[in-house]
């Protein structure tokens, strides 16, 4: 059986990339959400828009009718004029038309600066309403995008965590919760490689007698005296990296670990990590 660092060290791999993967997931569904919050947003804005479109279709239609009824008011009068005799009264008519003129003269430049509002916000319109549908069309492929990536990062996560169970089965369950015991209080890495007599989890040395105990490799756990993580040797760090790379490169330098070389342990140290 591989002595207990090497199987919490293929713990903390598989930890890692679970945090990896529950990242990734979240980080998907924030900007799933966040461009869900755009989208609201741009909506509003366009209805907006197009209830102040509508209010000034409605000025100027208003005021286009005002216009009609002048102008027929215009006509009616005109008609009348002919059949007037009494001055008083005629006079009465031609003011009156010519007030309704004035009135229509004053409306037109109205309707002509409603109609230069109109066509300026109907333009804005159009340009919002090209870049909502946009937003649409991209949020709409985000979340047919989301079922595949739901399958797949909860096949992954299955596979983990079967993965994790198996190793974690071989490991005394009061050094499991050490280790996740360490890590949650630790930003998610539980034991941490030693090098250049330096713990590589806090970069804090560590004292010689720590270290020289550490090279003889024994199954005792032995804690960082600053970080409290589990220590171990490697003669290459590669549990620093990316958790996603670190998993090829694992098998190479694991070879040349001095601790492998511990009584009975060794050779099966060997084949569980190179199984990955
Ligand atoms: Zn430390």
């Amino acid at each position: 059986m591989p002595n207990t660092i090497t199987l919490l060290r293929e713990i903390q791999r598989i930890d890692l990339q679970i945090e990896a993967l529950l990242k990734e997931e979240a980080q998907y569904r924030a900007s799933l959400e966040g461009s869900g919050e755009e989208l609201g947003g741009m909506a509003a804005e366009a209805e907006a828009l197009e209830a102040e479109v509508s209010e000034l279709t409605e000025q100027k239609k208003e005021r286009e009718e005002r216009v009609r009824q002048n102008k027929e008011r215009i006509d009616k009068d005109q008609a009348r004029l002919g059949e007037i005799k009494n001055d008083k009264q005629y006079k009465a008519v031609n003011k009156e038309i010519s007030n309704a003129e004035k009135s229509n003269r004053l409306l037109g430049m109205e309707i002509d600066a409603l109609g230069d509002r109109l066509t300026e916000k109907e333009n804005e319109l159009s340009e919002r309403q090209g870049r909502l549908s946009q937003k649409d069309a991209a949020l709409g492929s985000m979340k047919e995008e989301l079922a595949g990536k739901e399958s797949l990062w909860s096949k992954n996560r299955e596979g983990l965590d079967a993965e994790r169970e198996a190793v974690a089965k071989d490991i005394k369950p009061q050094v499991i919760s050490r280790y996740e015991r360490i890590r949650s209080r630790r930003g998610g890495t539980g034991i941490a490689n030693v090098k250049d007599e330096t713990c590589l989890g806090c970069y804090i040395q560590i004292p010689p007698q720590i270290y020289i105990h550490l090279l003889k490799a024994t199954s005792e756990l032995i804690d960082c005296p600053h970080c409290h993580r589990i220590l171990y040797f490697a003669a290459e760090v590669i549990e620093e990296a990316v958790p996603e790379e670190a998993a090829p490169e694992e098998a190479a330098p694991e070879e040349a670990k001095p601790e492998d070389a511990a009584p009975g342990e060794a050779q099966s140290d060997q084949g569980a990590s190179e199984e990955v």
